[in-house]
């Protein structure tokens, strides 16, 4: 399992579906099984014409991504699940919030704290806004150690918030998400994490989504 980082996003691609079981499903509507070659140059040409150049792009549903997103924000993470057709399981704040519980301050503001604090909420490089958010994790902190309970604290914690999931998502959809994701009218956060995505995918898929990304 390779991770790769951008913006202290990690994507780890847990798993995936090889390429032969989209190129059989294609075959399947020919019976033509005796033509393909287990993923090999036969199977990813048919995959191109089929899928991406004849838009029967259902048979790309037939390929599976499991990654781990870890480090976006909570407000990346709104954006991110704005796509219906893919699956999430995200870090529960109910259930994880007592992770800042037993920390230090995060006062006063000067490099070590601003450095501790980026572990848990993304900095945007606008000093100001950074700043707000490291008040912000301040006063959460601080709430949670009244021992206010996290159903209700969780309700203070600014979008910049760290979190973590499970994402799963086929290749029709991720062609879309990559579409609308690495586009330049997209935020920075959720273009960075598209881009990293896309680089998290084997390199034998990568001609399926070749065209979802700008060139570099
Ligand atoms: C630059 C940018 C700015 C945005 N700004 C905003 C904003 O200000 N406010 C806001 O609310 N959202 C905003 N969005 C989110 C956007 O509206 C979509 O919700 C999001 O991009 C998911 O896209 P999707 O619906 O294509 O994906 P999915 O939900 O994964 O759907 C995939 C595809 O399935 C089909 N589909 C899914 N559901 C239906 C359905 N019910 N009926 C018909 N076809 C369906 C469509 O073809 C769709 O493209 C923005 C997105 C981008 C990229």
């Amino acid at each position: 399992m390779e991770e790769s980082r951008s913006c202290n996003i990690a994507i780890t691609l847990l798993h995936y579906t090889p390429l032969h079981i989209c190129s059989n499903a294609i075959r399947t509507c020919w019976q033509s099984f005796d033509k393909g070659d287990n993923g090999g140059e036969k199977d990813i040409e048919l995959i191109d014409r089929v899928g991406n150049k004849f838009k029967h792009a259902s048979t790309l549903e037939h390929l599976y991504y499991n990654f781990y997103i870890k480090g976006i924000s909570r407000a990346c993470l709104q954006e991110l699940a704005r796509h219906r057709l893919a699956s999430y399981s995200v870090k529960s704040s109910r259930y994880t919030l007592k992770e800042l519980k037993n920390l230090p301050s995060f006062l006063p503001i000067n490099e070590e704290n601003l450095a501790r604090a980026e572990q848990f909420v993304v900095f945007t490089h606008n000093k100001e806004v950074d700043i707000a958010s490291l008040k912000a994790l301040e006063n959460l902190r601080e709430i949670l150690c009244k021992n206010i309970s996290n159903d209700i604290a969780k309700f203070a914690m600014p979008e910049s918030y760290r979190t973590e999931l499970s994402f799963s998502i086929n290749a029709r959809s991720l062609q879309n998400f990559l579409s609308l994701r690495t586009s330049k009218s997209a935020l920075w956060e959720i273009r960075a994490l598209a881009l990293s995505i896309f680089n998290a995918l084997p390199e034998e898929h990568r001609f399926i989504f070749q065209d979802c990304v700008p060139e570099s």
